[in-house]
């Protein structure tokens, strides 16, 4: 199907490229791209060329499923085309609407004109893949907006609004309507040459002090990634003649596309677009409609989903037990709101529209005609199935039954109703209005519809959804405890909560385990190693994180955890307490502290991670490597920089990891099963293969 539509206005060449869904620049859409070029410069009857892009868009950039194969530099490359536009004799005015990104906006930076409607949004985000924009983004733009933009631009990704680059020389003309019809208007008045961006100078007397500046706050940021700072050279080396000037950013774009960080970036990115697909639900498999919600319990978590289903628009009946639990949770939904009214973000309006979507009720009979109802009450199996007996008793037919559990048997609880089929888990983080995880808990007797419903309902909540088996923990917490036990296991041996925490922080996990413990409360994860211990004869654990809960050390809700906090949540401080606790502990143990590196901190908790994850994988509970990636990037702090943890172990060598495995397995203290290498990584490691088919 061609990509490039051709059509002649006047003494106009109106040259249209469209490729859904965001215009990519592909090698097939840049070979018909020159081919039109090449037809408007032959044509003696075309003055001046309008180059725009369909689908309401400009361009997304380049194709990045091209990046590291040989199309990316199959003729004619990104590079030459944009060339081709520069030295044009004929001007070319680039005609902008929607999103002009990455590739599209070095595209349009080599136009000699620019027109934009008022509400496109124009940036180069390739430093989010631990990139810079590698065809002559870092070279033009610094030309047009000025260093100080340029820099902010390059260095953050984040796309500006046209009216915001109005008053620079990047944008000519910005429009309220129809920017195609401003650029033929624009044609009929500017007949001078072409102005060539690369021939306008950089005048910055400031351009060290600004890169200088740029660095040092870059100085601060965590993790701290090649990227951004190569940008930074490439943007001061635009004070050069351009042509150096463009070999410097080539050169950085070819050494970051071989770096680590990148590969992780753009892994990552990948993964979360391929965690929707279900290989085994037909194409055809219809969602049900969903325009109405319930949810039951409104604590921690089910005031954040009820705000979630807010936001979507859902109106929704919020189900309590008695009434002072009730206006418990409307009070704590309120307050979610009242933050987002101090930080600016939410008006007072919008906030009195959203409350009004919720039909606050103790009653289930009113709840009946809802399409889904997610049920956020204690995890407890009796009071689970308490609930589900009722919903199985009050809901309409078709209305999906979900389950909001961390750890419970989804089967278990589909087996209270006489529909199972109609029952799924959604399994949100907390706090559930802000992270982006959901894991949709598949059970046996899941339907199609209610699974592809589930996930269309996490990208309505602006979710990644990823499918999950069912099994104790599903995917995410099942493999935080192998994680969490070494954790503990590390400090009887001689590391001490801040040394764990500050060691994984600085491999650039958001939040250490201890500090995780004391923020979502200790006696959480308590409760479900009781139940663990009831459920599994011979269940090995620490006891140590029980004796600090004997202790009433649940965290910062009671004042102190693993942490005292005296200055506040923000500042954790040693705790005299705990060190005595751990002490004493250890000589129960018998054991003698000895030296923990920060090396081994780091790969006992990322490699216990890698090795749970195999297991799931070759269980099924998770359908492929990335999903278990994705589950760590987006609802444990895991770092995008890494890729999540089995890409990482990719990138270690799986070999490498097995090796490491081993000489954990001769370490006396702990369990033993920890360390018996998982099978599946065990013959990957063998065969010279990987979990995610990179590395
Ligand atoms: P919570 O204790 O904060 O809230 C539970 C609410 O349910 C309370 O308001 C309680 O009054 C209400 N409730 C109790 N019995 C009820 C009944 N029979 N009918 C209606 N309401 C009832 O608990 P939470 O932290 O919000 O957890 C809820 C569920 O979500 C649990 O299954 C938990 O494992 C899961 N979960 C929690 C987190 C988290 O970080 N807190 C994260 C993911 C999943």
């Amino acid at each position: 199907m061609p990509h490039v539509t051709y059509r002649l206005h006047h003494t106009v060449a109106v040259i249209t490229f469209s490729s859904p869904p965001v215009n990519g620049l592909s090698h097939a859409v840049r070979s018909e791209l020159a081919a039109a070029l090449a037809r408007a410069t032959a044509d003696s009857g075309v003055r001046t060329i309008v180059l725009t892009g369909g689908n309401g868009l400009f361009s997304g950039g380049a194709d990045i499923r091209e990046f590291g194969t040989p199309a990316m530099v199959r003729e004619p490359h990104l590079r030459q085309l944009i060339e081709m536009v520069e030295m044009s004799d004929k001007p070319v005015i680039a005609a902008i609407t929607g999103l002009c990104l990455g590739g599209g906006l070095e595209l349009a930076l080599a136009a000699h004109y620019r027109v934009s409607s008022a509400g496109a949004r124009l940036g180069l985000p390739e430093v989010k893949l631990g990139l810079l924009p590698g065809a002559g983004g870092t070279q033009r733009l610094p030309r047009l907006v000025g260093v100080e933009m340029a820099i902010s631009m390059i260095t953050s990704g984040e796309p500006v609004l046209a009216t915001v680059l109005a008053k620079t020389a990047l944008l000519d003309r910005v429009v309220d309507g129809d920017p195609v019809a401003a650029a033929l208007e624009l044609a009929t008045i500017e007949t001078g040459p072409p102005r060539r961006t690369r021939d306008v100078p950089l005048s910055e007397p400031n351009l060290a002090a600004l890169c200088a500046a740029a660095r040092g706050r870059l100085e601060f940021r965590r993790p701290r990634l090649p990227a951004p700072l190569r940008c930074i050279d490439a943007i001061e080396a635009a004070a050069r003649p351009f042509d150096e000037g463009l070999a410097v950013e080539r050169q950085a774009f070819l050494e970051l596309m071989q770096s680590p960080e990148s590969k992780a970036l753009r892994h990552a990115f990948f993964a979360e677009r391929g965690a929707g697909k279900i290989d085994d639900l037909a194409a055809s498999t219809a969602a049900r409609p969903l325009e109405t919600a319930a949810v039951i319990g409104a604590g921690t978590m089910g005031a954040g989903i009820t705000v979630c289903f807010l936001e979507a628009g859902i109106p929704v009946w919020l189900l309590e037990s008695d009434q002072a639990a009730l206006d418990g949770g409307m009070t704590r939904i309120g307050g979610i709101y009242d933050g987002q009214i101090k930080r600016g973000k939410l008006g007072e309006s919008e906030r009195n529209r959203r409350m009004a979507l919720i039909s606050p009720t103790l009653s289930y009979g009113s709840i009946g005609q809802a399409d889904i109802v997610i049920e956020a009450v204690p995890e407890s199996m009796e009071i689970k199935q308490s609930v589900f007996t009722a919903l199985d008793r009050v809901m309409k037919p078709g209305a999906i039954l979900a389950t909001n559990t961390s750890t419970l048997d989804v089967n278990r609880i589909a087996g209270f109703t006489r529909r199972p089929g109609d029952v799924v888990g959604t399994h949100f983080f907390s706090p559930a209005n802000v992270m982006r995880l959901l894991e949709v808990v598949r059970g046996t007797a899941t339907t199609p519809e209610v699974l592809v419903t589930a996930m269309q309902l996490g990208k309505r909540l602006k979710k990644v959804a990823v499918v999950s088996g069912v099994c104790d923990g599903f995917i995410g917490n099942r493999m935080l405890e192998p994680y969490l036990k070494q954790a503990f296991y590390l400090v009887e041996e001689g590391a001490s909560p801040g040394q764990v925490d500050a060691a994984i922080e600085a491999f650039g996990v958001a939040m250490g385990p201890f500090r995780v413990g004391d923020l979502v409360g200790n006696d959480v994860s308590w409760a479900i190693r009781q139940r663990r211990r009831a459920e599994r004869p011979g269940y090995l654990f620490s006891t140590l994180p029980d004796r600090l809960c004997e202790l009433g050390r649940f965290g910062q809700k009671s004042g102190g955890g693993w942490y005292d906090y005296p200055d506040g949540p923000r500042n954790p401080m040693a705790s005299r307490v705990v060190e005595h606790l751990i002490a004493a502990h250890r000589a129960e143990l018998g054991l003698t502290p000895r030296q923990v590196s920060d090396s081994e901190i780091v790969d006992r908790l990322v490699y216990a991670l890698v090795s749970e994850g195999a297991r799931i994988l070759t269980e099924g509970i998770a359908a492929r490597a990335s999903d278990i990636d994705v589950v760590y990037l987006t609802g444990y702090g895991f770092p995008a920089s890494r890729g999540g943890p089995m890409f990482h172990a990719d990138l270690i060598g799986l070999e490498n990891v097995c090796r490491r495995i081993g000489e954990f397995a001769a370490n006396p203290h702990g369990d033993p099963a920890c360390w018996t290498p998982a099978p599946l990584l065990a013959s990957l490691a063998d065969s010279g293969g990987s979990f995610t088919g990179q590395g």
